[in-house]
Formats: C-alpha cells, sequence, structure tokens
C-alpha cells in the first residue's frame, strides 16, 4: 500500500459538483470534484459510465501547486476513448497516452493544449454542468 497524500495538515475534504461528459447530447462520463476546506485544493476523479472507478489511489489523487485539473477531447478517437483527465500546467509539455498506448507530447499554453487533434477545457470552469465532446 503505498503513502497517504495529505493535501494539508488538516484535511476537510467534502464532495463540491460534478462535471458530465457528453457526445451527441447523452452523458457518457463525468468527473467528481472534491475539495478541502482548510487549503481549497480541488481532487478529480474521472468517471465513465456503467465502469466501476478504476482508480487505485488511496486517499485524494496528488496535485501540484501550479497544477489544474483539465479534460484533454481527442478528435482521433471515438466514445469512452475521446477524453480523459489530466492535470495540466500553465505551460509547457504534456506526455498523453492515448487509447492505443502511444506517447504524444502535447504542449500547452496558459492551461490549454495546443494541437490540430487535441483540445482541452479546465474542471473548474465547468462546476455542475455538461461539456459536450
Ligand atoms: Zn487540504
Amino acid at each position: 500500500m503505498g503513502e497517504i497524500y495529505s493535501c494539508c495538515e488538516n484535511p476537510q475534504i467534502t464532495y463540491l459538483a460534478p462535471v458530465n461528459i457528453n457526445i451527441d447530447e447523452r452523458t457518457i462520463g463525468s468527473v467528481d470534484v472534491w475539495r478541502c476546506a482548510a487549503c481549497k485544493k480541488k481532487f478529480c476523479e474521472e468517471k465513465q459510465l456503467g465502469i466501476d472507478s478504476i482508480t487505485d489511489i488511496v486517499g485524494m489523487p496528488r496535485i501540484e501547486g501550479g497544477e489544474k485539473w483539465g479534460v484533454i477531447v481527442s478528435q482521433l478517437q471515438k466514445g469512452k476513448d475521446k477524453w480523459k483527465l489530466v492535470r495540466l500546467k500553465q505551460n509547457g509539455i504534456i506526455k498523453y497516452e492515448t487509447a492505443d498506448e502511444k506517447i504524444l507530447d502535447l504542449k500547452i499554453e496558459d492551461y490549454k493544449i495546443i494541437d490540430d487533434y487535441h483540445t482541452s477545457f479546465l474542471v473548474e470552469d465547468h462546476l455542475n454542468k455538461a461539456v459536450e465532446i
């Protein structure tokens, strides 16, 4: 069992909101967003519709300072493989693993993916909403 991650000395984590992921107005998955009332950090979990959580993380998933939760949308994939929850830095490169296990280097500018075949949005901008991908 791995080390349990704590966001701060006295975590008070409560459920904040979902973000639904839609294709053709049908919800195919969601991101559950949790927040620590003490340090205000947010934590996200990817849920694919009809699939039990596949995360094997103990406690809350870690996010580093300066990173934001985002969703990458691939124009090259369909259905559940079309989106993925990620941690976006403000600028730089993200190693993105595709559904067929290729690793792509995607460029990030101001927390947004800049690429011909991939787009992204920030989870925090869509709380309690559905996003059509
Ligand atoms: Zn905290």
